[in-house]
């Protein structure tokens, strides 16, 4: 869902709806604001990551801004 106010967010948002390490459903994320880097926590397997650097792959400056 978008929402207007989230439009100078330069960052593709997309929330993770499952682990990628267990593939478990039963994530939160650490923070209201949900963003590339928002960390997300699985409560299954107690794994913690972010989106951004699951992308990370394709570019070597990971420290853009
Ligand atoms: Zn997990």
């Amino acid at each position: 869902m978008k929402t207007p106010d989230d439009r100078d967010e330069p960052v593709a948002v997309v929330a993770p709806t499952s682990c990628p390490f267990c593939t478990s459903p039963q994530i939160a994320a650490a923070t209201e604001k949900v963003d590339a880097f928002t960390y997300w926590r699985c409560k299954a397997c107690g794994q913690m990551w972010n989106v951004g650097r699951l992308r990370v792959n394709n570019r070597r400056g990971y420290r853009e801004r």
